[in-house]
């Protein structure tokens, strides 16, 4: 049953073919078996996640209505607050804090039933692309233990693909969704800017930031993403308007008719081989399915990095200021509150976070203002419109999620500008507050792991992408004969 899909699961529960704390426990079984050597999880919570499972079998028992995933089991990345769960955001500074309130999206997850197993590892404040950077521990891409699966999401990519888990969440900055499913032949959406509610998603960049679903078929994407999406009073910058029927377009699944624009900048120099390969053939499919491919150019492109990287951090440096060892987890030293706070600080922030606080405090000081964070700014607007011209004359946009397949555990843990260019292709969509996914695209030639494909709509259009990859998807499927994740080097065991 864990090698099913959520959908499927959800099936077999509401058929009562299974319990819910049946299919809990046999997740938990999975974890107890290959988590020593995936480590997607931070922290299990057993006695939680059983006696939700149990809440939803008395329900169903009594013929109460669910919601479609009732008793399904899901991973939860650890930046998302979960009341009296500890919760770290992959740092020290947070070790020990148990959250006195749950997250809309972990207060979403409980109303619609679904399981929640655990929290997953991270890349400390979600940045970085490798989970490398996670104060605890890395974690390793179940196709290949050696490499690394994506970041700064790799526990709930890899959790996926390890079937530790049928669903998980994501948070996605300027990739962390996508390029870790890419990464980990899985599925991963960046609803549009402001769909799903950033409160109790402990703050990025939050003009960039956005939760969003992890699983290992579009369906069960598009499952999720209703469950969690939705206007909240309690974000100001969430959206207020119903959400795009997501679920209705991955089972509609036909792109007959529809253009697609290929983003000229987003290919060639820099890109593996392979990777542009399983692009173009996946291009080539969705072509014969009826649909109108043209090349679009997006020249403002060509800055987007550079202007995530001073946006990005200008926006941390402001919102990691409150952890000031007052008010949560860690407190380090003695003596006066600046002495503590420096001391804490110093003990609880790695090395990557503390890059960054300093390159945004450095880019908002006064001088240096207009220069920086001002100029990158301008160079976002330029995207936007970029983005509104080429919509203008397509559906969807099209490119590889990721240049790369997974990297080697430590290949580029000491060269942030090579971990950087994990996101190239990614960042655009933040930087403009639309939505894109990335879905399997099959393995690369030269080391057979995972490439990603990337679509990108307009926002508020969420369910083209739904529409778009159930159809690639289907169209892969009918030629592999089975999904990508099969072909994964079995792991530790064959339930
Ligand atoms: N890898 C990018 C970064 O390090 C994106 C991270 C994210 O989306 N949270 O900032």
């Amino acid at each position: 049953m864990i090698r099913k899909n959520a959908s499927e699961m959800a099936a077999a529960l509401a058929a009562k073919e299974i319990s819910s704390v049946e299919l809990v426990n046999a997740h938990f079984d999975r974890i107890a078996e290959v988590d020593t050597q995936v480590k997607a999880f931070l922290y299990l919570d057993k006695d939680g996640a059983l006696s939700q499972a149990k809440a939803v079998d008395d329900a169903r028992a009594k013929g109460e209505s669910l919601a479609p995933l009732a008793g399904v089991p899901v991973a939860l990345k650890d930046i998302f607050t979960q009341k009296g769960v500890p919760t770290t955001a992959g740092s020290k500074i947070l070790e020990g804090w148990r959250p006195p309130y749950d997250a809309t999206v972990t207060a979403n997850l409980k109303k619609n039933g679904i399981v929640i197993l655990g929290k997953t590892n991270m890349d400390e404040f979600a940045m970085g692309s490798s989970t490398e950077n996670s104060a605890y521990h890395p974690t390793h891409n179940p196709w290949d233990l050696t490499r690394i699966p994506g970041g700064s999401g790799g526990g709930s990519s890899a959790s996926l693909a390890a079937f530790e888990a049928p669903l998980a969440l994501g948070t996605d900055t300027g990739g962390s969704i996508r390029q870790p499913a890419a990464v980990t032949g899985t599925v991963g959406v960046k609803p549009t800017y402001g769909a799903v509610s950033r409160y109790g998603m402990i703050a990025f960049s939050s003009s960039l930031d956005q939760g969003g679903p992890c699983a290992r078929t579009v369906l069960d994407a598009a499952l999720l993403h209703e469950a969690i999406a939705g206007h909240d009073p309690k974000d100001s910058t969430s959206i207020n308007a119903p959400t795009p029927k997501v679920v209705d377009a991955a089972k509609r699944a036909d792109v007959k008719g529809l253009k697609i624009g290929v983003i000229k900048e987003l290919q060639g120099d820099g890109y593996q081989k392979g990777v542009l390969n399983r692009f173009n053939e996946s291009i080539e499919l969705l072509s014969s399915l009826g649909a109108e491919i043209v090349e679009v150019s997006c020249p403002s492109f060509e800055y987007a990095l550079a202007a995530y990287y001073l946006i990005a951090p200008s926006e941390c440096s402001s919102n990691l200021a409150r952890f000031d060892a007052m008010r949560y987890g860690l407190r380090v030293g003695a003596g006066d509150a600046e002495a503590v706070m420096s001391a804490t600080r110093e003990a609880g922030f790695g090395r990557e976070v503390k890059r960054r606080i300093i390159l945004g405090t450095y880019a908002l000081s006064s001088g240096y203002y207009d220069a920086y964070y001002g100029s990158a700014q301008k160079v976002r607007t330029l995207i936007m419109q970029d983005y509104a011209k080429a919509f203008a004359g397509v559906d969807v946009l099209v490119s590889p999620t990721a240049p790369t397949t997974a990297f080697k555990i430590g290949e580029k843990s000491n060269d942030p500008l090579a971990m950087y260019l994990n996101d190239v292709a990614t960042i655009p969509v933040n930087l403009a507050g639309i939505c894109g996914m990335s879905l399997p695209s099959g393995l690369a030639d030269e080391d057979n792991l995972p490439t990603g494909f990337q679509i990108m709509a307009p926002a508020m259009e969420d369910q083209r992408l739904y529409n778009v990859g159930a159809a690639l998807e289907a169209a892969l499927l009918s030629k592999w004969g089975a999904p990508l994740l099969a072909k994964a080097p079995a792991l530790g065991g064959s339930k």
